[in-house]
């Protein structure tokens, strides 16, 4: 595992260890660390982080977020670009040969990461969806 932290984190030019080491006084005074939902790659839920938990999140954020969302990264990164649009359309062509339109069976415009992927290939009710 790399000791590398990312260099846009507030402990760039700063050793892993000193890093752990100032986290885990500022743990030690009582302090707790939330994952928001609105920071860059929160996401979907809060989440409090340990020392440990909070050093891997700074050294790579995408990659931490994906482990917790249990996708990959490139995963986790289609989904955030699909913004706006998570509503997984039906794989299935109509008679016309055009794309099917109509949403897959269970799919919200809100999925999550892993429902979001799941979904991916998936059809609508009309075209075997289940
Ligand atoms: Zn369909």
């Amino acid at each position: 595992m790399t000791q590398e932290i990312d260099p846009s984190s507030p402990f760039r030019g700063v050793s892993a260890q000193d890093a752990h080491a100032v986290i885990e006084q500022i743990e030690a005074a009582g302090i707790s660390f939330l994952l928001l939902p609105q920071s860059p790659y929160g996401l979907c839920w809060s989440l409090e982080l340990d020392a440990e938990e909070l050093l891997s999140y700074l050294q790579d954020p995408l990659g931490y977020s994906a482990r917790c969302h249990r996708v990959t990264r490139d995963q986790l990164q289609a989904w955030i670009a699909a913004e706006g649009h998570r509503d997984v359309t039906c794989s299935a062509q109509t008679a016309k040969g055009q794309s099917c339109r109509n949403p897959v069976r269970g799919s919200t415009p809100s999925n999550g990461p892993k429902e979001w992927v799941a979904m991916q290939g998936g059809y609508c009710p009309i075209h075997g969806g289940g």
